[in-house]
């Protein structure tokens, strides 16, 4: 399996390349040269099958053979081994046709686990084997960087940078960023937004000398392996609900920032899971649901929301979609993103836009409304949701109807104490095995937003 640039300019590449390489050279991201397809048979007897053997026969043909199964399978076992869960991602039943998919079990208490543990195994075998020193940057609106910090803390082939907006993230995701005492770790927070922090980080990348001066590899959701991660729990579910032996299909809400996710629930589509709608759940930053209704693509201004992680306007995966929408044409999507760096918008064209609209749905919630679900399902269903989920679950509210719909649950409530007790007076309490959080110090580096200053930073401290 080779991997090709969605701008098409750049060589294609192995598995292993793709996933350590992060962004192509070209601007553009890695997507698999043909997507595998599942038949039915296989897809019958998943529902018998762990997690732990869903996550092996969903990912093997993604990885094409540069990793042996049998290293594949120690890889899996290892990365979810930390998770507070036997199931990994439970389903919980909700009403008769709404579902409540858990993902939040993790290490670090949101989703971005799936994904940065697994690669954080892969990362080490590749770079053994390679005998090679990386330098991992990430931007991250909160979750990413603890998920990846806690996947490669320690690490000796690995320095690991994240980049956070200046005060734009919980106590709880500072914490995790900040608390760890591995000299590998180096948290910095910016004077800036999200946007502002992914937007270094592709400058960085885009500066090629410096790029291979460092040996920058990047693990943000642009990372095709973590993409790879995420699919798998979109079959899980849909195995759990006992339906593949029929010919019914299932709804999905996710809620959405850097389209990393649902992405990941596209690509399970196109491998044959019978999923009808995707729908993009998005906060007040709803450009991807305004680009949904009216086919322009226009950078807008970040507004801080109580779902920080959904605080993006421009979401770097949408270029895969894109990519597919103009039937993995990667010189139309060039030329977009050409036209969006000179005028900071482009309109999708007529045919695209349609492929768009056949799987991706959308709808947004405000801060009011956020709230609102957070207080009715606490009341109702007698859970705690945080506030990411419970834009998701306003969202669904909308698609809910004959097929059987799942939401996604990204993150745990007590990553977000603050919204969630003023919203039901309930005060969710962390899981014991990472309660010692707010009893460790903390250690930060704050850099303005110039990319000097950044680079010198980086490359004094991976000299030490
Ligand atoms: C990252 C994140 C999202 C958004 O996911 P994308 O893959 O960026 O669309 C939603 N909720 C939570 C809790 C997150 O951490």
């Amino acid at each position: 399996m080779q991997y090709v640039s969605t701008r098409g300019l750049a060589p294609s590449l192995n598995f292993e390349e793709a996933m350590l390489s992060g962004l192509a050279r070209d601007g553009g991201l890695y997507v698999p040269e043909h997507i595998p397809k599942f038949d039915k048979k296989l897809f019958r007897s998943l529902e018998r099958k762990s997690y732990i053997e869903i996550a092996f026969l969903v990912m093997k043909p993604f990885i094409g053979g540069v990793i042996g199964d049998n290293e594949l399978r120690d890889v899996i076992e290892k990365a979810y081994v930390n998770f507070g869960y036997g199931e990994k991602a439970p389903l919980i039943k909700l009403s008769d046709n709404h579902f409540l998919l858990e993902l939040f079990h993790g290490p670090t208490l949101a989703f971005k686990d799936f994904a940065m543990q697994l690669i954080g195994q892969l990362f080490q075998i590749s770079l053994s084997k390679n005998k090679k020193k990386v330098t991992i940057i990430g931007a991250t609106s909160g979750d990413t960087g603890s998920a990846a910090i806690e996947a490669f803390r320690g690490i000796s082939q690995v320095d690991v940078f994240i980049l956070f907006p200046e005060g734009g993230i919980s106590e709880v995701q500072r914490r995790q960023m900040t608390t760890p005492s591995e000299a590998n770790v180096h948290a910095i927070s910016i004077d800036g937004s999200f946007d502002t922090c992914q937007a270094i980080v592709k400058d960085l990348f885009n500066d090629l000398s410096f790029r291979d001066e460092v040996n920058l590899a990047g693990v943000n959701s642009i990372n095709w392996a973590r993409i790879m991660a995420q699919v798998v729990y979109y079959f899980s579910s849909v195995s759990r609900l006992g339906i593949l032996n029929s010919n019914q299909k299932v709804n999905f809400t996710v809620p959405t920032g850097n389209f990393g996710d649902i992405f990941a629930g596209y690509i399970s589509k196109q491998m044959g899971l019978p999923i009808s709608k995707l729908i993009i759940a998005t906060n007040q930053n709803d450009m991807l649901h305004r680009t949904l209704q009216t086919a322009e693509y226009e950078k807008g201004e970040v507004f801080s929301s109580i779902s920080p992680s959904m605080d993006i306007q421009v979401s770097s995966n949408f270029e895969r979609a894109l990519y597919y929408a103009y039937d993995q044409n990667s010189a139309e999507v060039d030329r977009l993103f050409s036209e969006l760096k000179a005028e900071g918008k482009f309109r999708i064209g007529q045919n695209a836009y349609r492929n768009l609209q056949k799987h991706y749905h959308s709808g947004t919630a405000n801060e009011t409304e956020t709230y609102q679900v957070m207080k009715k399902v606490g009341a109702q269903y007698d859970i705690l949701v945080c506030p990411h989920t419970a834009v998701g679950l306003h969202v669904a509210e909308d698609y809910l109807g004959d097929l059987p719909m799942i939401s996604l649950a990204t993150a745990h409530p007590a990553k977000f104490p603050v919204a969630v007790e003023k919203a039901t007076d309930i005060k969710p309490e962390l899981p014991e095995r990472v309660s010692n959080l707010f009893l460790k110090s903390e250690r930060v580096t704050k850099l303005p937003n110039r990319l000097e200053v950044i680079k010198e930073t980086i490359k004094e401290r991976i000299a030490t």
